[in-house]
């Protein structure tokens, strides 16, 4: 979607991955497969561009600092380094003077055992690094699971959180370019399934107290961060109103997919504006709007009937070019504009459960 807007915008995209026939490579100029590791790739690559931003934050730091000794990286490889592992992410955090749970570095089953004293239970043992859609992540909920989840760690570092009893997931979408402009989509409301973000509508459904603070808290990460690009601050709400942060992102993200067809400029734009220097665009919604996310599951039974779900005529179908649909994988979505954004959330559930009946 980064590519696409790119090429709108006149601009050749040139994209590095350790795979080839990608979502990106597919509407790119230029797509270059090796290894992250591959430095003198990362080299030749980076001599060929003018700038170099990221659609994915688990990028090794060597890899960036490579590129950026040809050329600007946004956002910056330190914003990478910190945003890629949950431990130093919630440590910024929470030094910064942000809203988190409360949590605890975990490298030795003691320090498993005395963090589940001081959080309580349930709790939530988390990967520190390459985690996203609730990979490498377990509740425990007894002190019994305590060596079991130990175990399965692996000997990988990991965070422990105490468990938000929350309300809902609401995120931030925003935006900051090189002077230090701000923009933002206002509060986009998330709901998972199994960890996995599986629909989002705007406006929120929150009140204007957690609407300000919402914004107020993103702006400041940003701020803080120094950022140049497309960030998100994903939250919990609790239901006494409080907002805690539970991740960054670094770039565009789902859950402001639905930006692409319902506002005059889509988070994608906005990444590609702040990157190459150009003023932030509009962030207005057309109209309130949803999306749903298509997993590989769907794919069960074979490739899914697309006519059906785009027989009410207000369904906008994306579907990003990867080519094996494994459970759990995104491989699309659908999105929807309405009057308001219960009808929008009601339209692509609707849309999606169609394939299902179709069968
Ligand atoms: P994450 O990969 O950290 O974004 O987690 C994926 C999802 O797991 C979140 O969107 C929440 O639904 C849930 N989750 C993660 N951390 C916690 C927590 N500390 N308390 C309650 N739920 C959590």
């Amino acid at each position: 979607m980064f590519a696409i807007e790119a090429r709108k915008l006149g601009y050749r995209v040139h994209t590095f991955s350790p795979l080839t026939d990608t979502p990106t490579g597919q509407v790119a100029d230029v797509e270059t497969a090796a290894s992250y590791d591959d430095l003198d790739s990362v080299r030749t690559f980076a001599r060929s561009v003018d700038v170099v931003t990221f659609e994915f934050e688990n990028v090794p730091a060597a890899a960036v600092e490579a590129a950026a000794e040809f050329v600007t990286v946004h956002p910056r490889g330190a914003i990478l380094h910190t945003t890629q592992n949950r431990l130093r992410e919630k440590t910024f955090l929470s030094e910064n003077g942000f809203p988190v749970t409360p949590f605890t570095s975990i490298k030795q089953l003691d320090d498993l055992h005395r963090g589940v004293e001081e959080l309580g239970l349930p709790c939530v043992l988390k990967t520190a690094g390459f985690g996203y859609d609730g990979k490498g992540q377990r509740n425990i909920s007894a002190r019994g699971e305590v060596s079991g989840a130990f175990e399965a760690l692996n000997g990988r570092e990991a965070i422990l959180e105490a468990f938000v009893e929350f309300e809902k997931e609401v995120s931030v979408v925003c935006a900051r370019d090189q002077d230090g402009n701000f923009a933002h989509y206002g509060v986009i409301e998330n709901e998972h399934e199994h960890h996995i973000l599986d629909v989002s509508f705007a406006p929120a459904i929150v009140s204007e107290q957690v609407f300000t603070e919402a914004v107020e808290i993103a702006k400041s990460i940003a701020e803080t961060l120094s950022f140049v690009g497309t960030l998100c601050v994903e939250f919990f709400l609790t239901g006494d109103g409080k907002l805690l942060v539970n991740e960054l992102a670094p770039r565009p993200h789902n859950s402001g997919h639905l930006t692409f067809d319902a506002c005059v400029t889509s988070q994608f734009e906005q990444q590609l504006r702040a990157v190459c220097g150009l003023p932030l665009g509009s962030t207005d919604f057309y109209k309130p709007a949803a999306m749903a996310n298509l997993l590989g599951d769907l794919w069960s039974h074979g490739e899914p009937n697309w006519a059906t779900a785009l027989r009410e005529s207000s369904i906008k179908l994306h579907l990003y070019g990867k080519s094996e649909p494994r459970p759990g994988r995104k491989m699309g979505h659908l999105s929807a504009t309405a009057e308001n954004a219960i009808a929008a959330r009601s339209a692509v559930i609707d849309a999606r459960s169609r394939f299902a009946k179709s069968r």
